[in-house]
C-alpha cells in the first residue's frame, strides 16, 4: 500500500492523470444518465443500480475506461431517485465506493443517488436572489439544529432543527420568534456551521444527538439529519434550498463554513476511487495530521484542487450560496483559494460572494512543492478579496483561547492598551508573522462555535478559585459582565475589519462553561430563546451598533491607502486610550472612540468643535450632545463612547 501511495501523486502523475471535466458524479436528466467516475489505477470498475438506500441491486453495469483516469457508462432512461455505487477493482482486490462526486444519497450518505437538480427546486426558485451587498457585511454564525432546536423557537416539533425551520411562517403569515430575531438583528449575511453531510450523527437515530459537523461524508450533498426524509435523496436537496431562499426573502446571505481540509475517515469515498491521492502522507507512510483530525486533504495536487474548486462552484451555482468560510485554511493552499476566488469573481462578478477562512492549521502537514499554506504568515500572497479571522484582535479583547481564565482588554487585561489601538487601526503596524494589506483582510471577532461564548469566557474569568464553576454563576444577568459584554462588542464594532459574531452572543449565551460543545447535548448547544427575551437589552445593544456602523462610514472604512483613517490615538491612563477617526468627505467630520477598561471613571478632553454622544455603554445609536462643559466627558467605568463632531452650522436635533 505505501508504494502505491508514493508513485499515485507528483506532477508527472497529474501531467499524465489530471481531468479538468467539470461532469464527474452522475448527470441525471429524465432520458438518460451519464456516470463519470475518476479512478485512475483502476483495471475495471462496474456501475450498481439500487431502488432505494437499503435494497439489494438490481442492476450492474460495466464501465469504460475513458482518458485521463476517467470511468464512464451511460444509462437510458429517466434514473432520477436511483440510488448507485460503484465496485473499484485493482490487482484483484475489489472495494465498495460511493460515489464521491455525488450530488445526493440516501441516509448516512452510503449511498449516492442520482438526481434531475431540475426536478429539487423550490417553488419560483428560478427568481430567487440574494438581497443586494451592503455597504459592509456584518456575518453572524449560526449552527442548523441549534436555530430552533428550543420549544420557544416558534417551530412546530417536526420540523425543530431542520432546514425547513428557516422557511417555516405562522398560519397568519408572521415569522417565528427565532426568525423574526435574525431578520431584526440587521446582519447581512448568515454563516451555517456545516451543512454539507457529515458522518458524525447518524441520520437513521432519533434526532437527539448533536455535532457542530466538521466531519464531512459528502461534500456535494446537503446533511440528511437536518432533513424531514433523509433516505430520500431528493428531499434534503430541496429542504436545503428552501432555507436559502427563505433568508434570501428575508434580506440574509448565507455563507457556507466549508471542511475540505480533511474527511470523517481517512478511508473515504476520495481515497477509494484514487487510492493514494487525496491524502497527505509523511516520508514514513503515515496520514498527516496537521487537522488535528486524523487525516489532511492534499491542496495543491491537481485533482484535489479541481475537486475543492468544482464543489465550491457547485455550492454556489445549484444552491445560490453567498460567500465561503474554509475551515483551517491554513491546509490549503494560498494558490488554491486565489484560484477560486478568480473563478467566483468571473461567473458572480467581483466581490459578489464572500471568500475567507482560519488561518492556520491543528499541526504541520506536509505540503507539495512550489505551494504556499494560505497562512496568516502569507497574507501578503492573498488576493485581497479574501480575508480571514483575526485572532490578534480576539485575543487582545477578550483574552487568549487556551487559558480560560486569561482576560483581555474588556475584561481585566492589563498592558493591552497597544494591541487594542491596533486592532482598532487594522493592525497597521502588524504583528508577529501578521502583516495584513488593509482590513478588508480582516474578520473582527470575539466568539465563534470553537472555545467559550463571550459570556461564558467572561464569566470564568471573574469567577474566583478554579475549575468551571456552576450553572448558577452562568444563567443570570450581571451587570458587571453585561458591561464587560457591551465593551467587548463596541470595540469589534469599532474596528475596521467585517465583524463577525456567534449566534446568540447578542443575548448573552451560554453553554455552562463547555469550552468545546461540538458533540454535546442539544440542550447546551441551541439558542435558548426564552434567554433571548431576557436579554433583550443586550439584543438592542447589538442592534445599535450595526446600525451605526451602516451610518459612519468611517467606523468600517477599510482602505489603509487613505491616510489618517484613525489619528491621535492616545493611552489616558492604564486600560484607557481613545482614537479619532476621519470620516473624510466634503463633510470633514470626525469620530472620538474612547474605551475605558478600567474600574473608575474617567473624564476625557474634548478636542475644538461641537461633539454629540452617537454610542456609549448603556445604549447604542443616540444622538445626545456631549454637553457637561463643553470641553470635557465623562467615560464611565468599563464602557466605550462614540462621540461624532458636527460641521460648523449643522444644526443640532
Ligand atoms: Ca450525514
Amino acid at each position: 500500500m505505501e508504494t502505491t501511495a508514493k508513485t499515485r501523486h507528483g506532477k508527472r502523475f497529474d501531467w499524465k492523470y489530471s481531468y479538468s471535466g467539470n461532469d464527474l458524479g452522475a448527470i441525471c436528466s429524465n432520458v438518460r444518465t451519464m456516470f463519470k467516475v475518476w479512478c485512475p489505477g483502476a483495471d475495471k470498475v462496474d456501475l450498481t443500480l439500487y431502488r432505494d438506500d437499503a435494497s439489494p441491486a438490481y442492476r450492474i453495469l460495466p464501465m469504460r475506461k475513458k482518458n485521463r483516469g476517467v470511468w464512464a457508462v451511460i444509462v437510458e432512461g429517466d434514473l432520477h431517485g436511483t440510488y448507485y455505487d460503484y465496485t473499484v477493482e485493482e490487482a484483484g482486490q475489489a472495494v465498495h465506493t460511493a460515489d464521491p462526486y455525488a450530488r445526493a444519497c440516501g441516509r448516512n450518505g452510503i449511498r449516492s443517488m442520482a438526481v434531475d437538480l431540475s426536478r429539487t427546486n423550490p417553488k419560483d426558485w428560478w427568481r430567487d436572489a440574494p438581497p443586494p451587498l451592503q455597504p459592509e457585511q456584518v456575518i453572524y454564525e449560526l449552527h442548523v439544529k441549534d436555530f430552533s432546536d428550543h420549544p420557544a423557537s416558534g417551530i412546530p416539533e417536526e420540523y425543530r432543527g431542520k432546514f425547513k425551520a428557516f422557511a417555516y411562517r405562522y398560519e397568519d403569515g408572521r415569522l417565528p420568534v427565532c426568525m423574526a430575531h435574525l431578520k431584526e438583528l440587521g446582519v447581512t449575511h448568515v454563516q451555517f456551521l456545516p451543512i454539507f453531510d457529515y458522518g458524525s450523527v447518524d441520520e437513521d437515530g432519533d434526532g437527539r444527538q448533536f455535532n457542530w459537523g466538521y466531519d464531512p461524508v459528502n461534500y456535494n450533498v446537503p446533511e440528511g439529519s437536518y432533513a424531514t426524509d433523509a433516505a430520500d435523496g431528493a428531499v434534503r436537496v430541496l429542504e436545503c434550498k428552501e432555507m436559502i431562499q427563505a433568508l434570501h426573502q428575508n434580506g440574509l446571505r448565507v455563507v457556507m463554513d466549508v471542511v475540505y481540509n480533511h474527511t470523517y475517515a481517512a478511508d473515504s469515498w476520495l481515497e477509494r476511487t484514487a487510492p493514494g491521492y487525496y491524502y497527505r502522507r509523511r516520508s514514513n507512510g503515515a496520514l498527516s495530521n496537521g487537522s488535528g483530525c486524523g487525516n489532511d486533504i492534499a491542496a495543491g495536487r491537481a485533482m484535489v484542487d479541481n475537486y475543492i474548486a468544482n464543489s465550491v462552484l457547485y455550492w454556489a451555482r445549484e444552491y445560490h450560496v453567498d460567500g465561503f468560510r474554509f475551515d483551517l485554511m491554513g491546509l490549503m493552499t494560498v494558490e488554491l483559494m486565489n484560484r477560486i476566488r478568480r473563478e467566483l469573481d468571473l461567473v458572480f462578478g467581483p466581490g459578489e460572494k464572500l471568500l475567507y477562512g482560519e488561518p492556520w492549521r491543528a499541526g504541520d502537514s506536509p505540503m507539495e512543492a512550489d505551494t504556499h499554506p494560505a497562512l496568516k504568515a502569507n497574507l501578503p500572497l492573498f488576493h485581497p478579496g479574501i480575508a480571514v479571522f483575526c485572532d490578534n484582535t480576539r485575543d487582545a479583547v477578550k483574552g487568549g483561547c487556551f487559558d480560560a481564565r486569561s482576560p483581555g482588554f474588556a475584561n481585566g487585561g492589563r498592558d493591552l492598551e497597544h494591541s487594542i489601538l491596533q486592532a482598532a487601526a487594522g493592525w497597521p503596524e502588524g504583528a508577529w508573522e501578521f502583516n495584513p494589506w488593509d482590513a478588508s483582510q480582516l474578520i473582527t471577532y470575539v466568539s465563534c462555535h470553537d472555545n467559550f461564548t463571550l459570556w461564558d469566557k467572561l464569566v470564568l474569568c471573574a469567577a474566583p478559585g478554579e475549575g468551571v464553576p456552576g450553572p448558577d454563576a452562568f444563567l443570570p444577568p450581571r451587570e458587571d459582565l453585561l458591561a464587560q459584554n457591551r465593551l467587548a462588542a463596541f470595540i469589534c464594532f469599532t474596528c475596521p475589519g467585517t465583524p463577525f459574531f456567534q449566534a446568540g452572543e447578542e443575548f448573552a449565551r451560554t453553554k455552562l462553561g463547555d469550552g468545546n460543545s461540538y458533540r454535546s447535548a442539544p440542550e447546551v448547544n441551541r439558542l435558548d430563546w426564552d434567554r433571548a427575551w431576557q436579554f433583550g437589552a443586550l439584543t438592542d445593544y447589538y442592534r445599535g451598533l450595526i446600525r451605526l456602523r451602516r451610518e459612519l462610514p468611517g467606523l468600517r472604512e477599510k482602505s489603509t491607502d487613505r491616510p489618517g483613517r484613525v489619528d491621535s490615538q492616545t493611552v489616558h491612563a492604564p486600560r484607557v486610550v481613545s482614537f479619532q477617526i476621519n470620516q473624510g468627505g466634503p463633510e470633514g467630520e470626525r469620530l472620538l472612540v474612547a474605551y475605558n477598561a478600567s474600574g473608575e471613571d474617567y473624564v476625557l478632553e474634548l478636542p475644538a468643535g461641537r461633539w454629540i454622544i452617537r454610542a456609549d455603554g448603556q445604549w447604542a445609536d443616540q444622538h445626545r450632545p456631549a454637553v457637561e462643559d463643553g470641553t470635557h466627558v465623562t467615560v464611565p467605568r468599563c464602557s466605550g463612547m462614540l462621540l461624532l463632531r458636527l460641521r460648523e452650522g449643522t444644526i443640532t436635533a
